[in-house]
């Protein structure tokens, strides 16, 4: 059968391959006690649903094409010898006798003990495996909960798998780094969650809010990602496949195109130069940046070293991949921004056990988490500036409020300078210290923050998700995410012109940065320096290239005047025409 499901685009493109379903079904897992005289019948009801999931991997690794990607191979193989340990079947029978469990209940309590242990191993890639005993189990959980049978996909030639899911955490996605996936969708999920944005940041079609992907979508079906519709067909036929190639065949030669523009300096016609830079997550990142031709890292999310892991990176292992970027930069500006852990990039708890946070976007995140764990910040304060001894390092404070988060952050900082002057450590003693500008109080005021800062970068995902008050994780209020909402506007005009009038460089590294319709706009406003995931740095620049400053810029105010929405865009309309 063939169908559609439209979503929301969190990175363009289009690509064309076969599902394979991440699923979460352990949510879904109910708990009951078993009749004492069906007990052996729950049994054989477990090792059914046990040798279903087998078959269905075996049906899948018949059907590999010779030329299908590799992971797909070595994902069935491991999830083959997962289901055949002992240890994921001897457990669950024998709670199954014992405690009456139901056969669903069983195997997670087993899951649950095994994984556990995962977290407590040394070796990364070991560490990370954890999520492949959690797949095979869902796999059995959905063959038990009376989940489709698997069809024999056949898959060919160049396409590639499509990841599709229920939802997936930002800790999720950046395991998929080492993967080459052709695209993702999700259920669920806001276009400026953190997910969204390391799908972005890989530069493959993805899509969020399709509703009813994971549970309409076969594994191995065939799929077309429209990434710049926000539309996924499943089962094409074969003229939309077609059509659909020489679509993704354009887009290609316009990806070419645009490499061409690597080394041209990034100005508008009137010759003003405009400052691009590289959003990154992880330091490999850092090779795109490079050739995207960015001049800088604007934002270096260090928080992502922190997830997929029980313990904290110490020192020196923080050191090293700080350095690593400033090197591989090789004297362009490099912004690390201090941890912004919290809310949707949550870790481990610590000792004090787990702090369920009511409400975490608006809880112990970021810059409030850092300070409450001094011992945690000064270690990272020490690690960025051995770097910066490296390149040109900077240090930006995530979710300023108060004047006081900065006076502490100062003060650590001169803490962790001392520190490092008793090791005899070099570093650089005049390191500038900017403050990201994402919560509507430090936008509205801004000339008191500012003058301790060395520069700002304005966080829009989270000044628009604050603002709003719209989580921008929950996709059932994604159509009231709106950067084009005056009062946002407002608050990046303002800023904007507020620092440089102060004479402060300002930066925008949110979404809006690298959102094409936005770029004359953000112009227009005064923005002269814009931070981006890589993949959106030279369709930016090529906008930039063709954009006369004077026009737009009283263009831009009439947007800020507009009071109708609709006014809005169709200013925003003209300016971009
Ligand atoms: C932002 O909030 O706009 C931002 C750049 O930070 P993050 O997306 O990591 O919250
Ligand atoms: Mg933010």
């Amino acid at each position: 059968m063939n169908f559609i499901l439209s979503g929301s685009t969190v990175s363009g493109g289009i690509t064309v391959g076969y599902a394979h379903l991440v699923s979460t079904a352990r949510l879904e897992v109910g708990h009951y006690e078993v009749p004492q005289e069906d007990l052996e019948n729950e049994v054989a009801r477990f090792d059914e649903g046990l040798r279903r999931a087998r078959d269905e991997l075996d049906a899948l690794k018949a059907h590999i094409a010779p030329d299908a990607p590799p992971e797909l191979e070595a994902f069935l193989n491991l999830h083959r010898m997962i289901l055949d340990d002992s240890a994921l079947s001897r457990a669950p029978r024998e709670l199954i006798r014992t405690r009456r469990y139901n056969a669903e209940w069983a195997l997670l309590q087993q899951m649950e003990k095994l994984t556990e242990r995962f977290d407590e191993i040394n070796d990364q890639y070991l560490r990370e495996r954890k999520a492949d005993v959690q797949q095979a189990v869902e796999r059995v959980l959905k063959a038990l909960m009376g989940g489709h049978v698997l069809p024999e996909p056949a898959l060919s030639q160049e396409q590639r798998l499509i990841v599709v899911a229920h939802d997936l955490s930002p800790a999720d996605m950046i395991l998929f780094k080492r993967h080459h996936f052709g695209g993702f969708v999700t259920d669920v999920g806001g276009v400026t969650s953190h997910t969204a944005i390391v799908a972005r940041s890989l530069g493959i079609p993805a899509i969020v809010g399709l509703h009813h992907a994971y549970q309409t979508i076969s594994e191995g079906e065939l799929l077309i990602v429209d990434g710049v519709h926000g539309v996924l067909i499943v089962n094409p036929d074969p003229l939309v496949l077609e059509e659909y190639k020489s679509l993704q065949s354009q887009l290609g030669l316009e990806r070419k195109r645009l490499k061409l523009l690597k080394s041209t300096p990034a100005a508008t016609l009137d010759g003003t130069p405009i400052e691009l830079y590289a959003n990154i997550e992880l330091p490999q990142d850092v090779a795109e940046a490079l050739e995207a031709g960015a001049e800088g890292v604007g934002l270096f999310r260090t928080e992502f070293l922190f997830l997929n892991r029980s313990d904290l990176p110490r020192e020196d292992e923080q050191f090293e991949a700080y350095r690593q970027v400033a090197q591989a930069m090789a004297g362009r500006p490099v912004v690390l921004r201090t941890l912004d852990i919290g809310a949707d990039k949550a870790i481990p708890a610590g000792e004090d056990g787990a702090r369920t946070m009511p409400n975490p976007a608006m809880g112990l995140r970021a810059i409030r988490w850092c300070l409450a764990e001094p011992h945690m910040f000064l270690t990272q304060l020490r690690a960025i500036l051995r770097a910066s001894h490296y390149g040109k390092v900077r240090i930006l404070l995530p979710m300023l409020a108060h004047l006081h988060e900065i006076e502490q952050t100062l003060a650590l900082l001169r803490q962790a300078k001392q520190q490092l002057d008793e090791r005899g450590v070099p570093y650089e003693r005049d390191i500038e210290v900017g403050g990201m500008i994402e919560i509507p109080a430090a936008a509205l005021a801004l000339p008191i923050l500012m003058r301790r800062l060395n520069f700002l970068s304005i966080g829009t995902n989270d000044l628009i998700q604050y603002t709003l008050a719209i989580d921008r994780t929950d996709d059932s209020v994604a159509h009231l995410y709106d950067p084009l909402h005056p009062a946002v506007l407002t608050l990046v005009a303002n800023t904007i012109q507020t620092a440089t009038r102060g004479g402060v460089p300002v930066a925008v590294c949110g979404e809006m940065a690298g959102d094409l319709q936005l770029t004359r706009l953000l112009l227009g406003l005064g923005l002269r320096n814009f931070s981006m995931h890589p993949s959106q740095l030279l369709p930016i620049k090529e906008r930039i290239l063709r954009t006369s400053l004077a026009e737009v810029q009283t263009h831009a105010q009439r947007v800020l005047r507009a009071t109708d929405p609709a006014k809005t865009r169709e200013l925003l309309d003209e300016l971009n025409a």
